[in-house]
């Protein structure tokens, strides 16, 4: 890495310096380093890209499905072997500590891993006889070039979600990674280069609205994969399927975790914590309020404060540190502007950890963990997602009221219960809308072998990412009727 270095894109099996106009620094958010300068590619490239993947669709959808894997076989080893320099570089151009880096790594890889079972998941259907001598077969056939458009905040496993099942599928693939972020797919793909894969089968293409436009209007581009915040994922949504396309969109968040009185404490107060400060609260599934329900109130908000004070806070690479920098001087801003409106409104600060100053780190952007205690659930704030390490908390008499607090908000991401009641935790389960629900846990992410289900505005579309919905994405069903007459046999 170094600060002149311009990433190249990739396309037809070659690396290739882009022909952009323009270019953005990528500056490590702890230490305000630029580690290097991402081509915003013009809409040109973005053909070039779609043109490349066009025509390796033509054979890689002939090559058998158990071919196909053999490359994800080889992907999985090569990044085992390159896991922690992929979460160095993770931690470098994002923030998250390397323990954080590491895990979302091993998340990727659980994708890859899933996605091998292709031969059995891309499998069609058949029934003998739907009439006398007729029978019906449904085929699962690959849709073509597919793309990714991912976010800032996982800069290597989000990319995975998707693209292991669209190839395994047949499929060909584009990449645009977060401007913000685009190193460590840039290394990614050094790995995917070294699988042998046939060229043009994975592209990468850098560059933020204008290329992602390029995309969307792209008419050899038949699928979109989008991952990042609400207005972008509506927007997407509609540029993509006005074109004709498929698409699946997930956008943002704002994740309640609800403590009934009878919650073993402790550990509810250690998980609650680790989901709002995880990632520095930087997390589509990060519980950024609690909602106290009874009892629970008093013992739940001593606890909290002090897990929450205690947690180390510095540069990712360094021992011992347990939370990072916010992405951008922007961002720290807006979160910090945040927290100001609640106090306005009302709302006491139990921890404040604005103007965090990090010893040898002051150009980061850091901010330590924050807890806004009685923010009004009527107020805008309770919806507005943070995406900072801040948790609001939030008082209520029932689990019925939180329930309906709960599904009045325009987000469904998840939502988290902590009790020791069965009965309890299957009402919530049961009635809370939204689609990934926790319990006893504070990030109930999916694992790769089941669906990302956000519902509501935290996702458009209606096949998700991962797993059976990421087959069913990625293929196209084919029916074919037949007639085989029994006259027409010859005698053997
Ligand atoms: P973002 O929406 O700003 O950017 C996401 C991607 O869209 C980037 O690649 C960016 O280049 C592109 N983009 C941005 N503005 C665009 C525009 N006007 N037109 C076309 N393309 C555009 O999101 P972000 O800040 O990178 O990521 C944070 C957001 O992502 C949060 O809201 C978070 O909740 C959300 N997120 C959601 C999930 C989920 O699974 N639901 C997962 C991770 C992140």
């Amino acid at each position: 890495m170094s600060a002149n270095m311009i990433l190249h894109n990739y396309l037809n099996g070659e690396w290739r310096a882009s022909r952009a106009a323009q270019t953005l620094d990528v500056i490590n958010p702890a230490t305000a380093e630029v580690l290097g300068k991402v081509p915003l590619s013009p809409a040109q490239e973005v053909d070039e890209t779609a043109r490349t993947a066009h025509a390796a669709y033509q054979e890689w959808r002939r090559v058998p499905p158990g071919d196909r894997i053999q490359y994800l076989f080889k992907l999985k080893v090569l990044l085992e072997k390159n896991l922690d320099d992929l979460a160095a570089t993770i931690t470098m151009e994002c923030g998250k500590t390397f323990g954080e880096a590491k895990a979302e790594m091993q998340r990727a890889i659980e994708n890859v891993e899933i996605a091998c079972g292709i031969p059995m998941m891309m499998q069609g259907d058949l029934l003998e006889d739907i009439a006398s001598g007729i029978d019906e077969l449904m085929i699962r056939q690959p849709v073509g070039v597919c793309a990714a458009i991912v976010p800032f905040n996982f800069p290597g496993m989000i990319a995975f979600w998707f693209f292991p099942y669209a190839i395994a599928c047949g499929n060909t693939y584009i990449i645009k990674p977060s401007e913000k972020v685009p190193m460590t797919l840039q290394k990614v793909f050094h790995l995917v280069e070294q699988t042998g894969l046939p060229k043009g089968v994975m592209n990468l293409v850098n560059g933020a609205k204008e290329t992602v436009d390029a995309m969307l209007d792209h008419p050899l581009i038949r699928a979109i994969s989008f991952v990042g915040s609400t207005p972008v994922a509506r927007y997407i949504y509609s540029r993509a399927t006005a074109n004709g396309k498929r698409a699946q969109c997930q956008g943002g968040a704002r994740n309640p975790i609800i403590v009934l009185p009878d919650a073993d404490m402790k550990m509810t107060t250690n998980i609650a914590a680790d989901s709002a400060f995880g990632c520095a609260g930087q997390r589509c599934l990060a519980g950024s309020m609690t909602i106290t329900i009874g009892e629970s109130r008093k013992v739940f908000t001593e606890a909290i404060a002090e897990v929450a004070a205690a947690r180390v806070v510095g540069y990712g690479l360094d021992t011992g540190v347990e939370m990072g920098p916010v992405i951008s001087p922007e961002s720290k801003k807006r979160v910090e502007g945040l927290i100001a409106q609640g106090v306005s409104e009302g709302a006491k600060v139990l921890i404040d950890g604005r103007n965090a100053k990090i010893p040898n780190y002051e150009a980061g952007n850091f901010i330590r963990p924050t807890i806004l205690q009685d923010v009004d659930p009527r107020s805008p704030l309770a919806r507005t997602e943070f995406f900072g390490p801040v948790m609001t908390l939030m008082h209520m008499e029932t689990i019925d009221d939180a329930i309906a607090f709960i599904n009045s908000g325009q987000y469904g991401n998840m939502a988290c219960v902590f009790t020791s009641s069965g009965a309890a935790a299957r009402k919530f389960r049961y009635e809370a809308e939204v689609g990934n629900i926790g319990i006893n846990l504070g990030v109930a992410a999916p694992m790769a072998y089941f669906p990302f289900s956000g519902w509501k505005e935290s996702f458009f579309g209606d096949l998700h990412a991962q797993g059976k919905h990421g087959v069913e994405f990625f293929t196209q069903t084919k029916v074919v009727v037949e007639r085989w007459p029994k006259e027409w046999s010859r005698k053997f």
